[in-house]
């Protein structure tokens, strides 16, 4: 593929289906182009003489392009997209719908575009694309109804309609653009591509996207991971589909759903993710225009005690706190504020202070060390000019090259307000929630840029001991392995209890006198998924009650389902659950992000709880040891109540284990550790259950 940059900037772009038939899309098309496109627009259509006053050309090889746009029907489509490429033309926009999106022979059709593509070595959006525009060359190469303003966000989105509407309303409210694109069904270029490609456009400071999809997730990863260093990702990621196509048998496997995958693999990315269009917005235009704070403390400056707590409680809601002021800040906020002010944050400088006060209070707390941002919230007053405290926050904005948000309260009173802040790329908003977002986006943007990732360790383990365990799969009806497949654990080097499989009671009893104390007895059957459900679990069996036990839990097991295959009965060793915290480590596998990992709270109530989270595989030690951190019930694992902390670097250690057994064998599909014991003495496998596709053997 040639360079993506060239594609939007060409110098002759070829019409292909061009015509001036009312309601048409090639009519629709050539009218944006010719509208404000700096190059030459050459229409290719053999039915006429002349397209718009341009002579028409029989065939795209005929028009010396170097960038065709197809608008003709789908059966032929293919056959312009390969003319094309014959003639030396890189670059292609099929808008032409009729493909993937529509049955079988579309998707054959698809499939006959993606292989001229890749013969010709064409970067090509679509099909199914409403075109792609780029303001620097006046370039608008859709059939939508709105031009887009120039800017400096490139903005790439997998539905046209959405593209349409973003535009009106950005165009409304100044926010322009750099490239736009419309994915269509990505046949060839997708999401990665553009990351990459915008990610070294000096052109573009924020790339943002609208994505039903990401078809290769941990390709976007790395790319996404390497641009965010310098350029921010904001996406909104819409649309929730099933995970795989097996039913999932294990606790992760019902958990972790592909939203789940997509919220992991975009924190992983480095991508800011946005609920709604409206906090996209609010996050691509402050990281455009505004600096990333050097610390989280934000000062509030106002003029009205009830919106400064209301800020003060959004600020409690983010990752930014309520920055604490230096001594010599609170001296000169004494000699600045009258009587009834307040020094400490959130700064009042009263119902009574004019521009001159409070473009003091702004700039004191600006000059403070501890503050990384300020917002400068504002009710209306008779002595308040709100145009004038704009100007002076822009100044002092620039001034201190720090962060600053504006909430000036009002309606009407606002509008003359409005533009220099705009100007100057300050965000203003009523409700002092979005002011607060804005800044959380950029103080999230600062960690990521700032972000270092480390390589994954690699363990020493048995690799071929773990294939042959996961081979026994082939000789099996079922391809669920459970505790059977212990040693795959230990084939890992994660650690597991003393003991074993046996298949009558006296080879129970004997196993059980090897071990010190009581024991755990569980019923091992790929018919029982799980076991304490149907009381397939016995804790805390004295070595004289052992015979009896396992003939018990056989009768159980015969009980629940007569006709179960049942391959015996395991024998271990207790595990100390009085000191210890039962947790889950897990794995399943995302279509689109590959494995996924899972760390939560364990034991036979995971699902009640769901006190859970994941990333995409494979993890670094400092990624691990963040899961253990990250869950509710963090504090339990790090000695709550006067208990000792537990073996937590064990647990990380686990997790990152794990994670280097599902990367290497993508036959596992899913696979639970639950419980992973962890005590302070370190941690223990007493169970695992997981699921094998042998085709991937
Ligand atoms: P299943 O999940 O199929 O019901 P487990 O082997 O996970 O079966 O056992 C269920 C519960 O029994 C565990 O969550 C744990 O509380 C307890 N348990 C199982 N094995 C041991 C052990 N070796 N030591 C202590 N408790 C155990
Ligand atoms: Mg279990």
């Amino acid at each position: 593929m040639g360079e993506l940059s060239e594609l939007f900037a060409p110098e002759r772009i070829a019409v292909v289906g061009a015509t001036d038939r009312d309601g048409s899309v090639g009519r629709a098309i050539m009218e944006n182009l010719l509208d404000s496109f700096a190059g030459e627009v050459v229409p290719v259509n053999p039915k006429r003489e002349s397209v718009f006053d341009r002579p028409a050309r029989d065939g795209v090889g005929e028009t010396d392009a170097d960038l065709a746009v197809i608008v003709v029907p789908p059966d032929v489509a293919v056959e312009s997209v390969r003319e094309a490429g014959e003639a030396g033309i890189g670059n292609v926009v099929v808008i032409t719908a009729g493909f993937g999106e529509t049955g079988s022979e579309g998707a054959a059709r698809e499939r006959e575009l993606k292989d001229v593509a890749e013969a010709y070595d064409l970067n090509l959006v679509g099909p199914n694309s409403l075109g792609i525009m780029s303001t620097p060359v006046g370039m608008n190469a859709t059939f939508g109804p709105e031009d887009a303003d120039a800017g400096r966000m490139s903005f790439m989105s997998q539905s046209g309609a959405f593209i349409t509407a973003v535009l009106d309303w950005a165009n409304e409210q100044g926010i322009g653009f750099k490239d736009v694109v419309s994915l269509g069904n990505k046949a060839v270029l997708d999401e990665s591509d553009f990351v990459d490609a915008w990610g070294t456009d000096p052109d573009t400071d924020v790339i943002i996207g609208y994505l039903e999809g990401i078809d290769d997730g941990q390709r976007f990863i790395r790319s996404a991971r390497e641009v965010t260093q310098d350029t921010p990702i904001v996406l909104v990621k819409s649309g929730r589909t099933d995970a795989g196509a097996q039913a999932a048998s294990s606790h992760t496997g019902t958990i972790a759903g592909s939203d789940e995958a997509y919220e992991a693999g975009l924190e992983q990315a480095g991508v800011i993710r946005a609920e709604t269009v409206q906090e996209l917005f609010d996050a691509a235009r402050v990281l455009e225009s505004q600096p990333v704070p050097e610390r989280d403390g934000v000062a509030v400056i106002t003029n009205a005690g009830g919106p400064g707590v209301m800020t003060t409680d959004a600020i409690g809601d983010s990752r930014l706190s309520m920055a604490t002021f230096a001594d010599d800040t609170l001296e000169a906020f004494r000699e600045a504020l009258p009587a009834g002010g307040n020094v400490y944050n959130p700064v009042d400088v009263v119902g009574d202070a004019d521009n001159e006060r409070f473009r003091d209070a702004v700039d004191v707390a600006l000059g403070d060390e501890n503050v990384g941002s300020v917002i400068v919230l504002a009710c209306p007053t008779a002595v308040l000019d709100y145009e004038q405290l704009a100007r002076d926050t822009v100044a002092l904005q620039e001034e201190h090259e720090k962060p600053v948000a504006a909430c000036f309260m009002g309606g009407a009173r606002v509008e003359a307000a409005e533009a220099p802040l705009a100007e100057a790329g300050i965000p203003n908003y009523f409700d002092p929630a979005r002011a607060v977002d804005g800044l959380d986006a950029l103080s999230r943007f600062r960690d990521i840029s700032e972000r270092e990732y480390d390589e994954p360790t690699a363990f020493d383990v048995d690799r071929e001991r773990a294939r042959e365990i996961l081979s026994s799969v082939e000789d099996r009806a079922d391809t669920r392995l459970g505790v059977e497949a212990m040693d795959l654990l230990d084939a890992y080097g994660i650690q597991t209890p003393d003991g074993d499989i046996v298949d009558a009671p006296a080879d129970a009893l004997e196993v059980a006198e090897g071990i010190d104390g009581d024991v755990v007895m569980k019923i091992v059957s790929p018919d029982i998924l799980h076991k304490s459900d149907i009381g397939g679990v016995k804790v805390g069996v004295p070595h004289e009650e052992v015979y009896d036990a396992y003939e018990d839990l056989v009768s159980r097991a015969r009980n629940y389902q007569p006709d179960a295959t049942i391959i015996g009965v395991q024998v271990q060793e207790m595990v100390d659950l009085d000191d210890g915290v039962e947790t889950i480590v897990g794995m399943n596998r995302d279509p689109q992000f590959g494995p996924l990992l899972l760390f939560g709270l364990g034991g036979i109530f995971v699902e009640t709880l769901e006190d859970t989270t994941f990333r995409v595989a494979p993890v670094s030690e400092a990624e691990a040891e963040t899961m253990t951190e990250e869950i509710d019930a963090a504090p339990l694992l790090r000695g709550a109540r006067g208990r000792d902390p537990v073996d937590v670097a064990g647990v990380a250690e686990t997790i990152q284990r794990l994670s280097q057994l599902a990367t290497d064998f993508p036959a596992i599909l899913e696979l639970d550790i639950n419980p992973l014991v962890a005590t302070p003495d370190g941690v223990k496998a007493v169970d695992v259950r997981l699921t094998v596709d042998p085709e991937e053997l």
